[in-house]
């Protein structure tokens, strides 16, 4: 099995360039004249991390880019990863006054991500100056976008930062897990230089726990801010998971990442089972690598499915087969998986998330031959980890944090990102760890 192998070069530029390119300059201007700067602005209310929309924008009209990229850091440290990530048709475009008339929404992610494409290609000048040195130190655990946001606002603040990663390369999911026609690993490497600018150190390829152990930070650092996101992808746990071939959502757009193309391991016939948005980017890329036939299976209809419009009309143009009201009951074959045996369902009653639930149709079973199976049920809870953090209360494998503070159970204990909120937006992870360092702040300095 290895399908991509057979790719030329020319064919995976084209198939994995940018889905939405940059504007260019006479484009930007135009499209940031036609924003009508409401005073009362919903686009800034439906941001996350409420970034001041009008202003970054009227900036950009009047070409003071650097000006319209202080406004939007000042709010989201990730702003490249979101401006090109975030899924602004039901965040901040889905809010623009303009879609209330029937028309078109400003497109403020592309505008966003002129004024930082700008701003990184004059190489980051300077915006903020990090206050005095306090004496003061934060350890973090993790650098995807909530501890990098995290570590931002506090070495603004003065604190001595040092962030420890596990990986190699840091940026978490930012990094490893958005799939490379939305951002490329370059992308989230630029927000972390700008992190680091501020003094905030890094530490790659240490994993708390096993090369140092959390004991050694509590005594080590003022506080600490938990910023682990989850751990690896969910499993059904049905027979034949074990074959050759059946492997994780994540594991496998890590791999698209991080390999030549050539080398990731793709079958002809492929089926993601999920419906998320990492499935449908598990599913476009193991498309656009070269996949004959892939297929989302998914128990539910495409009415309940958690991924959004645009992820699912970007899996139709790529031509991927939806089963739906379809769950798969085992994977069968020798050593590699050969195909899938799936089971009819139909909705029943409301469960307690409201969704009616999905039942089993009886006699209904049939198989799907396939040669890959991707799972993407999201990831489970990195709860062997977390347990070893003294007194933290966890549920359902989430943090449980202080709205306000992002303060645990245990005082000196911050937490924020997926590992609370059991797996978001990049763009709610920046705004957790932005947050949480001015509850660090507070109670470094006595005030909770
Ligand atoms: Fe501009 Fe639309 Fe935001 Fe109004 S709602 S400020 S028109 S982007």
């Amino acid at each position: 099995m290895n399908i991509a192998d057979k790719l030329t070069d020319e064919q995976y530029k084209e198939n994995f360039k940018e889905i939405t390119p940059p504007f260019t300059r006479n484009a930007a201007i135009n499209e940031a004249n036609r924003c009508l700067f409401c005073y009362d602005s919903p686009c800034t209310k439906a941001c996350p991390t409420h970034i001041d929309i009008p202003t970054f924008i009227k900036k950009i009209a009047t070409e003071n880019l650097i000006g319209s990229a202080k406004t939007i850091f000042s709010s989201n440290w990730a702003a490249l990863t979101c401006a090109k990530a975030c899924p602004v048709e039901i965040l901040c475009e889905g809010s623009c006054v303009y879609v209330e008339k029937g028309e078109k929404a400003i497109e403020i992610g592309r505008l966003q991500r002129y004024a930082i494409d700008n701003y990184f290609e004059l190489g980051m000048p300077k915006l903020f100056t990090p206050k005095k040195e306090n004496g003061k130190s934060v350890g973090i655990i993790g650098s995807g976008p909530a501890g990098l946001a995290c570590g931002a606002e506090l070495a603004l603040l003065g604190y001595n930062v040092q962030i420890y990663e596990s990986k190699e390369t840091p940026g978490g999911l930012d990094t490893w897990g958005i799939a490379p026609y939305k951002t490329i690993q370059a992308d989230s490497l630029k927000e972390v230089d700008l992190v680091k600018s501020f003094g905030v150190k890094i530490k790659i390829g240490v994993k708390v726990g096993d090369n140092i152990s959390i004991d050694e930070l509590l005594k080590k650092h003022d506080s600490i801010f938990i910023g682990v996101g989850l751990g690896e992808s969910g499993k059904l746990r049905i027979p034949g998971e074990n074959l050759k071939g059946v492997v994780g959502a994540l594991e496998f757009i890590e791999k698209v990442k991080k390999e030549k193309y050539k080398a990731v391991d793709v079958g002809k016939h492929v089926a993601i089972i999920g419906a998320g948005n990492t499935a449908i980017d598990a599913a476009t890329e193991a498309k656009r690598l070269g996949a004959e036939k892939v297929m989302i299976i998914y128990r539910r209809t495409a009415e309940e499915m958690p991924a959004n419009s645009f992820e699912y009309r970007l899996a139709k143009n790529d031509g991927i087969i939806f089963h739906f009201l379809t769950s798969p009951v085992e994977f069968i074959g020798k050593n590699n998986v050969e195909s899938i045996k799936c089971v009819k369902m139909e909705l029943g009653e409301e469960d307690e998330s409201g969704r009616r639930k999905p039942v089993p149709v009886k006699n209904s079973e049939f198989e799907i031959p396939v040669d890959m199976v991707i799972y993407a049920l999201g990831q489970e809870a990195n709860s062997n980890f977390l347990e070893t953090i003294p007194d933290l209360e966890i549920k359902n494998g989430r943090v449980i944090v202080n709205e306000e503070t992002y303060q645990t159970d245990n005082p000196k204990v911050f937490a924020g990102g997926d590992c609370i909120n059991g797996g978001k937006e990049v763009v709610n992870a920046a705004y957790d760890g932005k947050q949480a360092a001015h509850g660090i702040d507070k109670y470094v300095n006595g005030i909770n």
